[in-house]
């Protein structure tokens, strides 16, 4: 018989072990190794059935062990002594608040949206690498002490799980959660009962969500529920699951997030008193509404008009994009926006929408400006990047590369502007790496720096003391990481053969399957095309000789999943399981079903080589690369995404791309054949190479290497400080600047910015320049020598003192392109006849051989965070 609903119900604690609820449900505990023992010393046994899990391990452990726990002065110390830990943890001063009293302008308070985190498994709110990635910068974002509040949502059944049919299909299976089973609490009032978050969907009717809170250490993550009794009918399904239904359902759940997210952070922090956030963050495009309810709230609560809103909003938020690819981009038609943002008019029916009305989802808000932001080349599309874009002032890539692919991507919305021009930045991803690292090299870590606090990793001084570490205890270490993550192989093997119709009797070889003393290889990640998991397939014969030679054998071991909708790479998976199945390998390679991150965790742990071969450069970033080399393990990658920026010839390989070539199956050819040639001439004899003592000296100078080189970049810390820094600082300076009084009225510096991007907006297409100068230059021009350029503008009523106008200097190519030009601002130097301004400057010649020069015309404002921001340019 089946349960109609199910929910858990929590043990009752004993007094004197109270504490253990308070740690139970902050998830610090799935970083923190001493509260986890903590709750394995309750009953060892019932903590591996709970799969680590500590509101799990208290639903299932007996009042009577608890009573005897209780009586035991040693166990009640553990747990005061932990507890104090926690508290100790939650208040003490941060990194951002050292940054504070030496007087930095920071936020009080920064929001992070995205649709997914990836804190735990016990929390599966996550499908891959963005998620975890969210997941990663709560963490250190608690560790460094930001006050960073976050907001996603509570998706009943969380994302699949995965197993393999007897012929090696993918199957979905989406277990539906408890919250009470969770790490959570409900967002309540001061009478306890549940604040409802409102939403009034135009043509879909009224949905009001919880809010349930997850603690991540010291930051709140607040994720809305539209599953309520007062949500209609239709719509309580709005969160039902992560990625599960068409664009209708997908632009539901960003409205949710979005703009109901604004409304859960308003009522959460009324409620505990905290500070309103001053910098808003989107992780990625898919969170974006928010801008829009902000706006919405200056608008009809604090009587701004639409414009000097958006300058507020601008100058405070902070978006990121994740994609390099036009595909990857979350795209809604226009006519479906149209549909839930609304007009009185128009009803329900987006044709009769009258563009200039208000929205009825946003009063206040005409829904053609709404529109505005998400245009694109396609006018039936309503872009959601293009929308970050324009309500951030500032945006950033997640790698070097990917920056750079991102200023080609959206150049269409600076036009005018070189590329390398285009105002958006990076921050290359980082991962948590007391959430990665195995145990073994923390403990190594507090060995050698003589302390539990492990504050000090992103200094490169501190992995350098891995130098006085004899090789034999770093491939200890490893060889012991290897051993773990190959018991867990064979557990998952046994599992998923019996899940797939096998019966115990077949199944006896798994006992000998995979080998702790061979070279292992992981390969693990979600499945979409351009991550090639069959490259390695590609000559299957080639492969096989590799898995099976004498001398030097490799295993792989191979995981990810598709998504639910993707038949393509579901083939792919079933292309890699039907090799694995095979006798002759089977020992040699396997397909482990349910990636997620406690396999992953064993994984990073226990590969000696990470493989990665995207098409670059379809990887923004990457980031299991990181957590193995974090765990020394050895990349081998083609360079796409963070391994193109910090590979350095030596902390591993790099596999050469043919991304020039334009015949894909010739490419991937090329690309299989580097990639088993590095396997067959570099790895295995580097790997095999071994000492009297029996070690690979070669192979675990690179792991030192590794380890010291990247080990204090990869990090989830680096990453936020550098978020801190170049966004979040700069944006609440912004934010500060920008909501000033001028004269007595409150917003003024706003108004008057708003103000000027009207005017300039109106003035761009009339300004020109009609005369350029230039003289000075001898006959035959030296570099160095001296240019000087005056150039006549009529500004179409701009004021002299409201444009930058720009010398734009530098070599040209053929076809009269200048590249890599430097700017040189010109002054103001009068006004001709006509009232046409003049501007001049003397310059050297920056460099010998072909040279030219422009000028153009930028909009110059003290509020603009540069001036190529507007994306307004006018050129000789
Ligand atoms: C780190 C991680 C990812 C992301 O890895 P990529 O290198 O970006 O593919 C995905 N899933 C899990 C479970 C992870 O831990």
């Amino acid at each position: 018989m089946k349960a109609l609903r199910r929910f858990t119900v929590r043990a009752h604690l004993p007094e004197r072990l109270a504490a253990l609820e308070r740690l139970s449900v902050n998830l610090r505990w799935s970083w923190d190794a001493p509260t986890q023992e903590l709750f394995a010393a309750i009953d060892p046994e019932l903590w591996t059935q709970a799969h680590g899990d500590p509101v799990a391990l208290l639903g299932l452990v007996s009042p009577s062990r608890l009573d005897e726990l209780a009586e035991d002065q040693s166990f009640r110390d553990r747990v005061n002594q932990v507890a104090a830990d926690l508290d100790d943890y939650l208040s003490r001063p941060m990194w951002y608040q050292q940054r504070g009293a030496d007087g930095e302008v920071l936020p009080t308070g920064i929001a992070y949206f995205s649709m997914e985190f990836g804190v735990a498994e016990v929390l599966p709110n996550y499908s891959g690498g963005l998620g975890i990635l969210a997941g990663d910068h709560l963490k250190s974002a608690s560790d460094l002490g930001l006050p960073l509040i976050a907001v996603g949502l509570y998706y009943r059944s969380g994302y699949f799980r995965q197993s393999l049919t007897a012929d090696g299909w993918q199957h979905e299976n989406y277990p539906s959660l408890d919250p009470q089973g969770l790490p959570l609490r409900l967002l309540t009032d001061a009478e306890g009962r549940p604040v409802l978050v409102p939403l009034s969907l135009p043509g879909a009717g009224e949905l009001n969500a919880r809010v349930w809170i997850a603690q991540v250490g010291r930051i709140p993550l607040l994720l809305l529920d539209s599953d309520t009794p007062e949500t209609e009918h239709d719509l309580r399904g709005v969160t039902d699951r992560l990625y599960g239904g068409d664009q209708d359902h997908r632009i539901r759940q960003e409205i949710l997030a979005g703009i109901g997210g604004i409304r859960a952070i308003r009522a959460f922090t009324a409620i505990e008193g905290l500070p309103e956030p001053q910098v808003f963050h989107m992780n990625e495009g898919h969170a974006g509404f928010l801008g829009l309810e902000r706006i919405r709230e200056l608008v009809t609560d604090g009587g701004l008009d639409f414009d000097t809103a958006l300058a507020v909003v601008r100058s405070s938020t902070v978006f990121t994009t994740h994609t390099p690819v036009p595909a990857g981009i979350d795209r809604f038609p226009v006519d479906m926006v149209t549909h839930y943002f609304g007009t009185a008019s128009g009803g329900d029916d987006a044709d009769a929408a009258d563009p200039a009305e208000e929205s009825r989802l946003l009063p206040g808000l005409p829904l053609d400006r709404i529109l505005a932001f998400g245009a694109e080349d396609d006018p039936t599309k309503f872009n959601m990047a293009h929308m970050g874009l324009r309500l951030a002032q500032r945006a950033n890539g997640v790698s070097l590369l990917h920056g750079q692919v991102s200023r080609g991507m959206f150049n269409e919305l600076w036009q005018g502007f070189d590329e390398d021009e285009v105002p958006i930045g990076s921050i290359t991803n980082g991962v948590h790496a007391p959430t990665w690292a195995a145990p073994q090299w923390v403990e190594l870590g507090r060995e050698l720096l003589g302390s539990d606090d492990l504050g000090s990793l992103s200094e490169p001084d501190t992995w350098q003391r891995l130098q006085q570490v004899d090789p034999g205890h770093l491939w200890w270490i490893r060889s012991q990481l290897r051993a773990l993550l190959i018991d867990d192989v064979r557990a998952r093997l046994r599992r998923s053969w019996l899940e797939r119709g096998a019966s115990e009797a077949e199944l006896g070889w798994i006992a000998g399957a995979f080998d702790p003393d061979v070279l292992t290889i992981g390969f693990a990640r979600r499945v979409p095309t351009y991550k090639r998991l069959t490259l390695m397939l590609r000559d299957p014969e080639r492969l096989e000789q590799l898995l099976l030679d004498d001398a030097r054998p490799v295993q792989l071991i191979v995981a990810g999943k598709s998504h639910p909708a993707d038949d393509g790479g579901k083939a792919l998976i079933q292309q890699v399981v039907r090799f694995a199945d095979r006798h002759e390998v089977r020992h040699r390679i396997a397909f482990l079903p349910d990636y997620d991150m406690s396999m992953a965790r064993l994984l990073y742990w226990g590969c000696d080589v990470w493989l990665n071969n995207p098409l670059r450069p379809l990887e923004a970033c990457g980031t299991s690369g990181m957590k193995s080399a974090l765990n020394g393990g050895l990349n081998l990658s083609i360079r796409d995404g963070w391994w193109d920026e910090w590979y350095d010839g030596e902390n591993g390989w790099e596999i050469p791309t043919a991304d020039g070539l334009a015949d894909e199956t010739r490419r991937d050819d090329l690309e299989a054949a580097a990639l088993y040639g590095l396997l067959a001439n570099s790895v295995t004899p580097k790997f095999y190479d071994r000492d009297e003592h029996g070690v690979p000296t070669r192979w675990v100078e690179m792991v030192r290497h590794t380890l010291q080189v990247l080990g204090p970049k990869v990090l989830a810390s680096r990453m936020v400080r550098d978020y801190t820094e170049k966004y979040y600082a700069p944006a609440a300076r912004s934010l500060h600047r920008t909501i000033e009084a001028l004269d007595g009225v409150p917003f003024g510096a706003a108004r008057d910015l708003a103000d000027y991007r009207r005017r300039a907006e109106q003035a761009w297409p009339g300004i020109r320049i009609t005369d350029v100068d230039s003289y000075g230059l001898p006959d035959t021009p030296l570099l160095g020598s001296e240019l000087t350029l005056t150039a006549t503008v009529d500004l179409a009523g701009m004021g002299a003192h409201e444009v930058a106008v720009e010398a734009v200097v530098g070599r040209v190519d053929a076809t009269d392109g200048l590249v890599e030009p430097s700017t040189v601002q010109m002054e103001h130097v009068g006004t001709a006849d006509g009232g046409r301004e003049l501007f001049s400057t003397t310059t050297p010649l920056p460099v010998a051989g072909p040279v030219g020069y422009t000028v153009r015309v930028l909009p110059h404002h003290p509020l603009l965070a540069a001036d190529d921001e507007l994306g307004l340019v006018t050129l000789a």
